[in-house]
């Protein structure tokens, strides 16, 4: 990670995915800068400026936007620290998701996205398929269209939870 590409722990492998970040020498409207990485991911807020992952990070986008509502995420999140909250709605690229979703916390902290049932090496972590077909089963799926798993971990633990999402 360099100061060009920050990394981001509630997103940790945004930068593995070019819908939410490409490579860019566009300019950023925020700093003004070339991107190097441009953001290509969803934006809730009146304006969609051109944004690179720097002001992302470190809160620089906001202070552009001054909507002290705007959002990257399509989410809710219930229990959360206030401060870890802002973090993932603010200043973590947005999770693409079918539906608007709740993300997952544990003891108040957000856990991290780390990635679709249909990413081979996210399902390989232990436990994680069972929680999948498990998750499915519930709502009365018995195949497993795993795109629609979203995976969360522990930021600083090995507890995993999936979030269904149907399109
Ligand atoms: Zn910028």
């Amino acid at each position: 990670m360099t100061a060009d590409q920050p990394f981001f722990r509630f997103y940790p492998y945004a930068y593995d995915d070019p819908a939410v970040f490409e490579h860019s020498g566009d300019r950023c409207d925020v700093c003004r800068r070339p991107c190097v990485w441009r953001y290509n991911g969803s934006l809730y807020a009146t304006t969609e400026p051109s944004v690179c992952a720097r002001c992302i990070t470190d809160g620089r986008l906001g202070a552009f936007l001054r909507e002290p509502h705007h959002s990257l995420q399509d989410v809710e999140i219930c229990g959360a620290d206030p401060a870890m909250a802002e973090e993932v709605l603010q200043r973590t690229p947005g999770v693409a998701s079918y539906n608007p979703f709740e993300w997952p916390v544990f003891d108040g902290k957000p856990l991290a996205f780390i990635g679709y049932g249909d990413n081979e090496a996210v399902i390989a972590a232990p436990g994680v398929k069972a929680m999948i077909e498990q998750a499915f089963a519930d709502l009365g799926w018995t195949s497993i269209a795993s795109r629609y798993a979203l995976v969360f971990r522990e930021v600083d633990g090995q507890r995993y939870r999936v979030v269904p999402d149907f399109d």
